[in-house]
């Protein structure tokens, strides 16, 4: 079943905390000269217009990044990911969002590659056009996890994986901890992010729970809510499941996050920046 078009949700809170998460990463890897794979699972389109039907539809970005570009007390570190909208769009109007791949694109150099896939008939030709020509980006019209199986270890032993399933359905997030599991055996060292929704609350601790018992260390949890926890449907929080995170990370999420949380949810929001496994 492949229902789900990230165009509906585009800019909204989750995609930013993903992809501030995503490129902090990104920063790190960047601290060494060495060359890097960048790997993204589920890689949607790549560039939303937030004048297009789907997103005024839902008008999820007026709670996203709305809320933050264009402010004067941002956060030095969250400047690449801003620098990474800024770069579709011309001076102050925000018009356009990038979905990961572009938000990557924009930090890789030159020594540097990407690997997507995305299943979905109408959005793999859009990112396939949207990367037309470029030699350092390789996309596959393959399943995700079969593909990320296929590529690892990457050549390069450097890099991050990207795991942002749409969790249509409700054997996704166990299929999530299962290609951790084989990706692990295959390339220990690598980081992989997993983005999550919370809809019910148990599910992600079961999630979690499928990531301990694997035995695995080093896994932090970044959150950011919006609304409380409820058993009524509908995503009110979401956060990235990071293993192997670069050292810096949870210090500069404990620093963004605040901030973030007073920009996006004021008055029902919450955070989360802890380790399910420490080192
Ligand atoms: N990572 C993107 C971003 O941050 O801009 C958003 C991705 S969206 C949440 C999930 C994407 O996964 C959808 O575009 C969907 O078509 C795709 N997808 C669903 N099942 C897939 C599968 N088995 N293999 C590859 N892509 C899949």
């Amino acid at each position: 079943m492949l229902s789900y078009r990230h165009s509906f949700h585009a800019g909204n809170h989750a995609d930013v905390v993903k992809h501030i998460v995503q490129s902090l990463i990104l920063d790190a890897l960047k601290q060494k000269e060495k060359p890097f794979v960048y790997h993204d699972t589920h890689s949607g389109v790549g560039r939303y217009d937030l004048q297009d039907e789907r997103s005024e539809k839902t008008g999820e970005f007026k709670q996203g990044i709305a809320r933050i570009w264009g402010r004067d007390d941002i956060p030095a570190d969250i400047q690449s990911y801003l620098d990474a909208i800024q770069v579709l769009n011309d001076g102050e109007e925000l018009r356009y969002y990038p979905g990961s791949p572009k938000v990557a694109r924009a930090q890789i150099r030159e020594q540097d590659r990407m690997v997507l896939t995305e299943l979905h008939p109408s959005d793999f030709p859009l990112l396939l056009q949207e990367f037309r020509g470029d030699r350092q980006v390789k996309i596959y019209k393959e399943d995700a996890f079969a593909r990320l199986k296929a590529s690892l270890p990457p050549k390069e032993r450097r890099g991050v994986v990207l795991i942002d399933p749409p969790y249509e359905l409700k054997h996704e997030y166990m299929d999530v901890v299962k290609a951790i599991d084989e990706s692990y055996k295959r390339w220990a060292t690598g980081t992989y992010a997993i983005w999550y929704p919370v809809v019910y609350r148990e599910t992600i601790d079961k999630m979690l729970k499928g990531l301990k018992d694997l035995g695995i260390s080093k896994i932090l949890q970044i959150e950011l809510g919006v609304e409380p926890d409820t058993e009524e449907r509908g995503m009110t929080a979401s956060g990235m499941i990071v293993i192997n995170p670069p050292w810096k990370l949870e210090s500069q999420m404990q620093t963004i996050l605040p901030w973030l949380q007073q920009a996006i949810a004021p008055t029902h929001g919450h955070h989360t920046v802890e380790w399910v496994v420490p080192e």
